[in-house]
């Protein structure tokens, strides 16, 4: 067994500012990580990152952008919290060495992104992310910081007290992917989860194949509630046969997007009179489906994105990455021809429910990055503001984690304070289907839910999450013969990509859940293959799977239960935002083997003012 004080899991931007500061605070701090650090998903960033950094721009206009981007279901303390926080984290960035491009004065640039009242998104070409993950990376081997890299993570070890609130983290439990060993990490202070988002829970998708969600799911089913789940970003310009992104940093330079007709139909039809093309995301991707389903996109798929305008030696200087992404994945010369985009799944807003110092309701369990919901996002993420997130949660959670005094977070977690029930209408049953003595979708930490009053020791319940862990990879493994991953991976993403996308109906949602729970059916049988211990991808995504179908789940029930239009979520049956019922958060606690729905009402208090919601027009 290892032990440290603060175990983070995940190497991406979240995990590597958290351990950075853990450290700083003093802490034996070890990353336990699937994938090296560069390889993580960060390094896909393209954009940039927000900061209110020069004259005529101030942290309450970007928390006010903030909350307008949210559709007014973003908690005040947390919005707040990152726009305060972001300058001095993007000028640390520059001290540690990230090379964002400048200005002729020198400065460092800043461009407009869509939501955004001012130019403040700070970037490096069109690698922003590449840029700050290496820098980091880099701060990582200086100060000697212990990377496990290549060790999965499939099990938080958490004392099982029938009050998820009541509970405590010791640990994790890993496959080392190089050996197949199983292997406990017990932290005595406080486990930070920064797994990244679960773009794989959808097919056509901006997000590596490693983004399965792995961190929600496991604090789901730990008894940490999942928050807002339902609201999935989906990016308006990705390659159509791909799904690879082209930056909003197009159209922050001028970019510009044309139907099959020629017309500029952000303007022409009305859908952002103001901003165009730079209006918030989620209305950029309807506006062009309903383009498409008017029967005026190409080739009754995808719009046209132009740069061309811009000029070779501009495109080169800001935006050159994108000129290879759209040769090497679409074939197509940007300099020469316009883009073919579509709207893909791109972001996550909601996840683990934290605070705004990242901690979560069961005490020692941390969540920072994509994977968490501390909520800065609400209904719908501005471009350019999860780069900032992940270094301000993920510093916050690491100091916390390390002892570090934030003081008392604003925002409530689990079911303490005002909260209600919530109820929804599903033509199957949700949550697991095994049969009694299966494990097969439910673990806590022994793998069960019965109760012990909490009376192990630590160590005791890590070695017991760890047994547990064993048991089932072993029982994955005897199988010879059965369902294999891939299959019901794909058809659970495919129905996903079909019902749960940008406009979402009753028919649609339920249909889903029917699809999702034949998967889960399907995926009592499963078998794994390979049996090899070295590198035994079939294991892991086997794993992930069930991971994938839980998310799925939550998604599909938050999208069902919620029927209003608000920010990333479209509803057929009521296309208007309905604050008189709607003004809280989707909660989801997994409880005695299937979701519990429940709602938190949003916390509209800033320091100084309370934020009206008004109507959101661009
Ligand atoms: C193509 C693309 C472009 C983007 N551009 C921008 C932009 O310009 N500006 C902006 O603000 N945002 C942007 N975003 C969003 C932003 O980049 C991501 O939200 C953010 O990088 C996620 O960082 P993270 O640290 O939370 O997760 P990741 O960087 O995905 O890292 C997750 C880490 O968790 C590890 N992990 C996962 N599961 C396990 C497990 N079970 N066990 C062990 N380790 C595990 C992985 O190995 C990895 O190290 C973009 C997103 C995409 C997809």
């Amino acid at each position: 067994m290892h032990e440290h004080d603060v175990i983070v899991v995940g190497a991406g931007g979240a995990g590597l500012r958290a351990a950075i500061a853990a450290q700083e605070e003093g802490a034996d701090v070890a990353i336990v990580s699937k994938l090296h650090p560069v390889r993580s998903h960060t390094g896909a960033a393209e954009g940039g990152i927000n900061a209110a950094l020069r004259e005529g721009d101030s942290w309450e206009k970007h928390a006010y952008d903030t909350m307008k981007g949210s559709d007014y279901l973003g908690d005040a303390p947390a919005i707040e919290t990152l726009c305060k926080d972001s300058p001095e984290e993007v000028i640390q960035l520059e001290h540690w060495g990230l090379a964002f491009s400048r200005d002729e004065d020198g400065r460092m640039s800043q461009r407009p992104f869509g939501g955004m009242s001012f130019p403040r998104t700070t970037y490096a070409g069109a690698e922003t992310g590449h840029q700050l993950l290496h820098t980091m990376y880099e701060q990582l081997v200086k100060r000697g910081i212990q990377v496990y890299d290549e060790w999965y993570v499939t099990r938080l070890a958490v004392s099982d007290e029938e009050d998820p609130t009541d509970r405590e983290c010791h640990g994790v439990v890993a496959y080392d992917i190089k050996s197949g060993g199983l292997d406990a990490f017990r932290a005595r202070d406080g486990v930070i989860l920064a797994t990244g988002g679960p773009g794989q829970v959808f097919d056509h998708t901006t997000n590596a194949v490693a983004n399965t969600g792995d961190g929600p799911a496991m604090a789901y089913r730990a008894g940490v509630p999942l928050e807002d789940m339902e609201f999935i970003q989906f990016h308006p310009t990705t390659l159509p046969s791909t799904g690879v992104l082209i930056t909003e940093g197009v159209r922050g330079e001028g970019g510009i997007l044309y139907n099959e007709n020629g017309e500029r139909f952000m303007f022409e039809y009305g859908y952002a009179n103001n901003d165009g093309e730079l209006a918030s995301r989620d209305v950029v991707s309807r506006a062009e489906l309903t383009e498409v389903n008017a029967g005026r996109g190409i080739e009754d798929e995808y719009v046209h994105l132009d740069m061309r305008h811009l000029g070779e030696e501009r495109i080169i200087d800001r935006l050159e990455n994108i000129v290879h992404l759209a040769e090497d994945f679409e074939g197509v010369d940007p300099l020469e021809q316009p883009m073919p985009v579509k709207p893909g799944q791109h972001y996550a807003m909601g996840g683990i429910e934290t605070d705004e110092n990242g901690e979560t309701c069961i005490s020692g369990l941390y969540a920072a990055g994509e994977c968490a919901c501390a909520s800065v996002h609400g209904s719908n993420r501005l471009g350019g503001n999860a780069l900032p997130e992940l270094t301000v949660f993920g510093k916050r959670a690491g100091q916390h984690a390390a002892g570090g005094d934030l003081g008392t977070a604003k925002i409530e977690t689990g079911k303490r304070g005002d909260w209600e029930t919530g109820e929804v209408d599903t033509p199957v049953e949700p949550g697991d289907v095994s049969a009694p003595g299966e494990d097969v979708v439910a673990d806590g930490s022994g793998g069960t839910t019965t109760s012990s009053g909490g009376s192990l020791s630590p160590e005791k319940y890590v070695q017991r999450a760890l047994d547990t862990e064993r048991e089932r990879v072993e029982s994955l493994l005897e199988k010879d013969e059965g369902r294999q991953h891939a299959e019901i991976r794909a058809d659970v993403q495919k129905s996903m990509t079909r019902n749960v996308n940008v406009f979402r109906e009753e028919a649609g949602l339920k249909q889903a859940l029917r699809d999702i729970r034949d998967a889960r059916e399907k995926y009592q049988d499963v078998y794994v293959a390979d049996k090899s211990s070295t590198f035994n991808t079939d294991l892991i995504q086997t794993i992930e799977t069930r991971n994938v179908l839980d998310l799925a789940e939550a998604i599909t029930l938050g999208a069902l239960a919620r029927d209003e239009f608000r920010g990333a979520h479209w509803r057929k049956e009521n296309q208007e935002r309905r604050d008189e019922v709607w003004l809280k958060h989707t909660m989801l606690s997994w409880e005695d083997g299937r979701p519990d729905l429940w709602y938190r009402p949003v916390v509209l208090e800033g320091e100084n003012k309370t934020y009206e919601p008004k109507v959101r027009s661009y």
